[in-house]
């Protein structure tokens, strides 16, 4: 769903060895290191979400703007502009998120609990950005002429991969506890 032709399998490694000269840091710190990876993979997805929430929510602004219903563009209709601020609002937090955190992680900071903020939040902004964006559009949303319902279905599989909500929940919940958020 919403990942048609990704090439998604499964990599079984048994008794592989690797040269020291091709190993990636110390022995004992192959996790730090898959860790850090999957840092990289996180911040890219929250990226992509961003950039899709933000076409999505041009989209929902040009179509208000021309759809009239009862005589005037939907745009005027205050449920309609409620819904678009609400988008507006969403892009802006995770866009700030997403910066504070890509500085984080470039000037050495701690950013583990960082990250796992950025990653849930910017993948459920983006379902609920894509949800407001196909309900401004009314029934031309569900349609496949505009994209908007490919968007969707790509939204709901971010939340999946590269750790799931709740594990970044988690994650967050666990670095608060330990009094490592540094919020
Ligand atoms: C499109 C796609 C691409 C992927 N790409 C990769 C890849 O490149 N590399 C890779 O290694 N993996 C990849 N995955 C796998 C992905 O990381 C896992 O699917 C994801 O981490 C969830 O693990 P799971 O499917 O085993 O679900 P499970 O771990 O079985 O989770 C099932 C449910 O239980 C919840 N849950 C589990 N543990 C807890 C807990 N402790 N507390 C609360 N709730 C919990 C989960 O949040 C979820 O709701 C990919 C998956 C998809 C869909």
């Amino acid at each position: 769903m919403g990942h048609l032709g990704g090439d998604t399998g499964v990599i079984v490694l048994d008794g592989v060895r690797v040269r020291d000269d091709h190993r990636l840091g110390d022995v004992g710190r192959g996790l730090a290191v898959a860790m850090d990876g999957v840092n990289a993979g996180r911040m890219g997805m929250a990226a992509s979400c961003l950039g899709l929430a933000r076409w999505a929510l041009d989209q929902a602004v040009d179509y208000a703007k021309v759809r009239k219903t009862f005589g005037v563009p939907i745009a005027e209709h205050q449920a309609i502009q409620l819904m678009l601020a609400d988008s507006a609002m969403d892009i802006y937090a995770a866009k700030t998120m997403i910066q504070n955190c890509a500085w984080r992680l470039d000037s050495g900071h701690a950013a583990t609990a960082q990250v796992s903020m950025v990653k849930a939040f910017s993948t459920e902004m983006l379902g609920r950005v894509m949800d407001r964006s196909i309900q401004i559009h009314g029934g031309m949303g569900l349609t496949n002429e505009l994209r908007l319902e490919e968007g969707y279905r790509f939204a709901r599989v971010m939340r999946i991969p590269d750790g799931t909500g709740e594990i970044q929940r988690r994650t967050i919940a666990r670095q608060l506890l330990t009094g490592q958020a540094d919020l």
